[in-house]
């Protein structure tokens, strides 16, 4: 029996792995959960799953919903550090990191310096401290296997390889909505277009990500860090379809992918179970319908945010942090409808030019880095 604490249980990746938790009873008991806004919901799923403690991180707790949780003899920790106390406390086996933004990041630290395995849905923690949580987890011999789809693809192509035999990371992405979209047009794409994902159903700030592809840029900086390859053997591959969820290219010219549906508790199953495979009811793809699978390379002209990817690991050091915490304050003017679309890159780029980097950067560095770059863009804002 594996116990996990689910930091982000009320979310979209939330949900999902509760639900992968639900259907292998046997396999899994919650030990813990947190939630931002939405405490009734977790008081629901804590019905369900009966955690030992939950957080609630960004609202308080009416008095009723406080007893409720209290007749359930579950424990409740209040307040925006609350998360970080989970996972520095709680009793688990594995995190399943599922907040989004760069508020993961340290949770995720703090449960690999106490030598806690971690299931990493929360990709800007790598995007932001990819190099201290890579060593503390040597250290610690933990591992972090992925949940995001295109690295636990290819994740599972790399089970039985060697690494030195990679010649290439093709990680595929859908390219949202835009992708046929005219580069004049982008200008005007509204919140609610923005918000329309064609194949995942995923929470609004990756969903934003997605139609930027700042989404596939911040994938790169991931798997560069998950899987220890450099950023010139990491290639993305425009697959609409969102069939082939990655693939890997190795030296000798052969070719793994790893194919399923878009449904995100396929690679949350995955990233619980490992190094083991469990059954699952889950809809299968079906081959005797027509199935029609194509590729083409990324636009350079209409997502320049690629290119900021590439620029931002070249320079290393805090740079992945600023391009991360940048565009999360421009996504969230966006949702807000404060600025454009095409602002979201433009800003995330800004920030890059002007920030001064620093080298081989220590926790409280990079947490200063992503200070700076949200407080820039609200200042180019002035909002
Ligand atoms: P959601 O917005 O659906 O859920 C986010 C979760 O984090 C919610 O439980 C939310 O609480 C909580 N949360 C939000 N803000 C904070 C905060 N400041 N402090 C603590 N907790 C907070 O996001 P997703 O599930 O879509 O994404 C989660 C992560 O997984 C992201 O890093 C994303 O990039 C990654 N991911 C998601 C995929 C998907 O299909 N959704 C696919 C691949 C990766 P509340 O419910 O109260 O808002
Ligand atoms: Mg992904």
């Amino acid at each position: 029996m594996k116990r996990i604490a689910v930091l982000g249980a009320t979310g979209s990746i939330g949900v999902n792995s509760l639900n992968v938790a639900a259907q292998l009873p046997d396999d899994f008991r919650i030990t813990a959960m947190t939630t931002h806004k939405q405490p009734e919901l977790l008081l629901q799923q804590a019905q369900q799953f009966r955690p030992e403690v939950v957080a609630v991180t960004g609202t308080v707790v009416s008095d009723e919903t406080r007893r409720a949780f209290q007749r359930l003899h579950i424990h409740v920790l209040q307040g925006p550090e609350a998360i970080l106390e989970i996972s520095r406390n709680a009793s688990y086996d594995l995190l399943l990191n599922a907040v989004v933004g760069a508020i993961g990041f340290l949770p995720t630290l703090a449960a690999v310096d106490r030598g806690k395995h971690i299931a990493l849905a929360n990709k800007e923690t790598m995007v932001i401290g990819g190099a201290l949580v890579n060593r503390a987890a040597q250290q610690k011999q933990v591992h972090i296997v992925p949940i995001d789809s295109e690295h636990s693809a290819i994740f599972q192509c790399l089970w039985g390889e060697s690494a030195q035999d990679i010649e290439a990371l093709l990680l595929t992405g859908s390219g949202g909505p835009f992708r046929t979209w005219p580069k004049e047009e982008f200008s005007g794409i509204t919140r609610a277009q923005a918000l329309k994902h064609p194949n995942w159903s995923m929470g609004p700030k990756i969903t934003i990500d997605s139609a930027t592809m700042m989404n596939k840029a911040l994938e790169i900086i991931e798997a560069h860090w998950l899987f220890h390859t450099p950023a010139e053997k990491i290639r993305v591959v425009v697959h609409p379809q969102s069939v082939i969820h990655s693939m890997v290219l190795f030296a000798d010219g052969s070719i793994k992918a790893q194919l399923g549906l878009p449904d995100m508790r396929v690679p949350i199953q995955v990233a619980m179970t490992w190094p083991e495979r469990r059954p699952a009811p889950w809809p299968r793809l079906e081959f005797d319908r027509l199935l029609t699978l194509t590729f083409e390379p990324p636009d350079p002209e209409k997502f320049r945010s690629l290119a900021l990817a590439y620029e931002a690991l070249a320079s290393a050091g805090t740079a992945p942090a600023v391009l991360n915490a940048a565009n999360e304050a421009a996504v969230q003017l966006f949702l807000e409808e404060k600025i454009a679309f095409t602002r979201i890159t433009a800003l995330v780029e800004e920030a890059l030019q002007l920030h001064a980097n620093a080298a081989d950067p220590s926790a409280a560095e990079l947490l200063a880095a992503d200070a700076w770059a949200r407080q820039f863009v609200q200042q180019q804002c002035q909002v």
